[in-house]
């Protein structure tokens, strides 16, 4: 028996990164898993690899901005897998970075519709949908620039600040209304996946390998972190044995912020 026997789980972002680590995880724990994401082949991949792997899982191109594709993924998803559980709100982008006296308007509208409007719709469908299934678990992906400010990164910062608090609303209207519903943000450090892969090659102060080691070196164990090091982080918020820990935000950062 895996620790998601039982439960079914949406991951947005699911093409690549934390998202695919996180989907094959959950997965492999027993959950059926609904994997969604805007890069339709590389979703479709994922999925068909979690397949051939023996455990249950599908994929649905989505848009986490759009409110229509949030009902229509949400209602797939109960449809044809029995309810919902689990939802990781994992789907992201980190934009080039600009200071905010340069900041274009569309640029900041955008970080905060695919990193923000994103995490209070998923909420917001997830809600209605896990309480007609006993209950389940939200966890949003945040990030450590959700705790401490960097420059050039306001529209990043300014998101992912807000789904630390959008989190703790949302766990305190659960509880409230006794939903059984747990909502929990995680906020890695530098990750090794293709975002941080085109953030180090976008840099204009190093070559991609300074800049790499530059960053490894903000982190007091010495080294980025993994996709699947986010993915176990998740899976503990996911199940049952992190079952009295809502509202609270799990830092996953190597020593970043310590
Ligand atoms: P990634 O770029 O490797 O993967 C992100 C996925 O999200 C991609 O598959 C992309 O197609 C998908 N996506 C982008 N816009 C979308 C949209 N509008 N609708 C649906 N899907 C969309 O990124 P990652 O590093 O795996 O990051 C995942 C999450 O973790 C993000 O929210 C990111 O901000 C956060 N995060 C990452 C790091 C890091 O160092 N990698 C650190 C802290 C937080």
């Amino acid at each position: 028996m895996g620790r998601l026997s039982g439960k079914v789980a949406i991951v947005t972002g699911a093409a690549k990164g934390i998202g695919a680590a996180t989907a094959e995880l959950l997965a492999s724990e027993g959950a059926k898993v609904m994997c969604t994401d805007v890069d339709e082949a590389a979703g479709q991949a994922l999925a068909d690899k979690i397949q051939n792997a023996g455990h249950l899982a599908s994929f649905m191109t989505h848009d986490v901005t759009s409110e229509e594709a949030w009902e229509k993924v949400t209602a797939e998803t109960v449809r044809a897998f029995g309810g919902l559980h689990v939802l990781v709100n994992n789907a992201g982008i980190a934009p080039e970075g600009h200071p905010i006296e340069d900041m274009p308007l569309e640029s900041w509208r955008r970080t905060l519709a695919v990193d923000l409007d994103s995490v209070f719709l998923g909420c917001k469908y997830a809600i209605r949908a896990m309480k007609n299934s006993g209950g389940g678990s939200i966890i949003n992906i945040s990030s450590i620039m959700g705790l401490v400010g960097t420059p050039r990164s306001s529209d990043y910062n300014a998101a992912k600040g807000g789904v630390r608090l959008l989190t703790k609303v949302a766990a305190l209207e659960c509880a409230e209304a006794g939903y059984n519903i747990r909502v929990n943000s995680v906020h890695p450090g530098y990750i090794d996946t293709p975002l941080v892969r085109g953030v180090v090659e976008r840099s204009e102060e190093a070559s991609p390998n300074e800049m790499l080691g530059l960053l490894s070196m903000l982190h007091p164990i010495g080294r980025l972190g993994t996709a699947m090091e986010i993915g176990k982080a998740i899976l503990f918020l996911a199940s049952d044995d992190s079952s009295f820990v809502t509202g609270s935000e799990l830092v996953v950062d190597g020593g970043y912020t310590a």
